[in-house]
């Protein structure tokens, strides 16, 4: 039955109603309950109802909701320095979302061209299969037909490369290019995560060519390859960053990290926002930091994610005409599947865990980085029944 909600008919909605979540745990409105292994599509990153988070959100509510960036805000401070601390960067700027953090890096990019007297320098090159949000500006760096179609002309001053393609890439780094925009592991495009000899590559040729390297680490970020980062992996660092999605664990909060020389061009009055920085966002973004800074925080996402990938490998041999790969690392794993990846999330939802489809057919495991081993391996057990009903079928077909 069609839902009549008086909503934009944008999203195309399971017919599920939570009510309420605890840890990996999600209840509908009857009580029924279901393992979270989407959590939010990677912000969930401490699950539902944390406790430290919860009381970081309520004791901040009752005291001050919101503040205007023309004031001093100590909970920026506070999170800012803990994420130069933790990082290559030297300064942040706080957003509400992972596209609105893109466009301040894409931004901070050209106008460090723009005072270093190199104005020409505007183009923005990406990779195929990227996902980088849903302004006009971030579907035109993503680059997708599908999200670009029937939104007037695509923004100027982005191209892509075929993922990976350095030879396309070297090619693409003129003298009007301003910086290389990718994902170290791609989210929405499918678990494709960039090797990162191929990496340690890009970052050399921006430094070779003068550009900057933007890393959007919107999904990656915060914990959920097992490093901090997921670029730490290849032991490079970026000139900008954008991050968002777990850094809030459920609030709406993102943010540009930046190299004080790639934002040199962003002086009093060149960008601003209401609600970014915002007294509740940055009570629970340092909360947030506060559980996954802590010691063998990030070890025990490797351990889980070690698991729970080793798990997947099996159920992969036992079912070579359901599974035909398994990729990713940490906590950010995918399943790519011989038949339609939709029917396969659909199959899991069936057994109670709930999965996210994403490009190339695959499904996405993101499970709060707070889930057990024995929740990991009670995934395993609900994905090896939902295999076990649907593989009789693929064999028919
Ligand atoms: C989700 C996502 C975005 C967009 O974030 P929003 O908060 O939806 O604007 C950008 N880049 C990546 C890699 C993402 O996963």
């Amino acid at each position: 039955m069609a839902n009549t909600a008086p909503l934009f008919t944008t999203y195309s909605r399971t017919p599920l109603r939570f009510e309420r979540g605890e840890g990996v745990w999600l209840f509908d409105e009857k009580g029924a309950r279901y393992l979270d292994f989407a959590a939010g599509i990677a912000v969930n990153s401490l699950g539902h109802a944390h406790p430290h988070l919860v009381a970081a959100l309520t004791g901040q509510a009752q005291k001050l909701w919101h503040l205007s960036n023309l004031y001093e805000i100590p909970g920026q401070e506070r999170l800012a320095e803990r994420l130069v601390a933790a990082t290559f960067a030297d300064s942040v700027f706080f957003t509400n979302s992972g596209a609105e953090a893109l466009e301040c890096a894409i931004k901070t990019a050209r106008r460090h061209f723009y005072v270093n007297g190199q104005p020409e320098r505007v183009r923005i090159i990406t990779m195929e299969g990227a996902f980088h949000g849903r302004t006009l500006a971030t579907i035109a760096a993503g680059g997708q037909a599908k999200y670009l179609e029937g939104f007037g002309p695509k923004a100027v001053g982005f191209d892509q490369v075929p993922f990976g393609d350095i030879e396309a890439l070297t090619a693409a780094l003129d003298d009007t290019a301003a910086a290389v925009l990718i994902e170290p592991v791609q989210g929405e495009g499918g678990i494709r995560p960039l090797d990162p000899d191929v990496l340690r590559q890009i970052r050399a040729l921006c430094d070779d060519h003068g550009v900057l390297l933007i890393l959007d680490e919107v999904q990656s970020g915060i914990g959920r390859t097992g490093r901090l980062f997921a670029h730490e992996w290849a032991g490079i660092t970026p000139d900008l960053m954008a991050i968002a999605k777990g850094i809030g664990g459920g609030f709406p909060l993102g943010a540009c990290l930046a190299t004080d020389a790639a934002a040199d061009g962003m002086t009093p009055g060149t960008h601003g926002t209401t609600f970014g920085g915002n007294p509740l966002a940055m009570a629970v973004g340092n909360a947030v930091l506060d559980v996954v800074l802590a010691d063998g925080f990030l070890d025990q996402v490797q351990t889980t994610g070690n698991a729970l990938s080793q798990g997947l490998l099996s159920l992969k041999e036992r079912y070579p005409g359901l599974i035909a790969d398994i990729r990713g690392t940490g906590l950010m794993l995918g399943i790519r599947c011989v038949g339609n990846n939709g029917e396969m999330v659909q199959a899991f939802r069936n057994e109670s865990l709930l999965t996210v489809p994403a490009g190339d057919n695959v499904v996405r495991l993101l499970p709060p980085l707070t889930v057990t081993a024995e929740e990991a391996r009670d995934a395993l057990r609900r994905m090896e029944a939902a295999l076990e009903m649907i593989a009789p079928m693929a064999k028919t077909n």
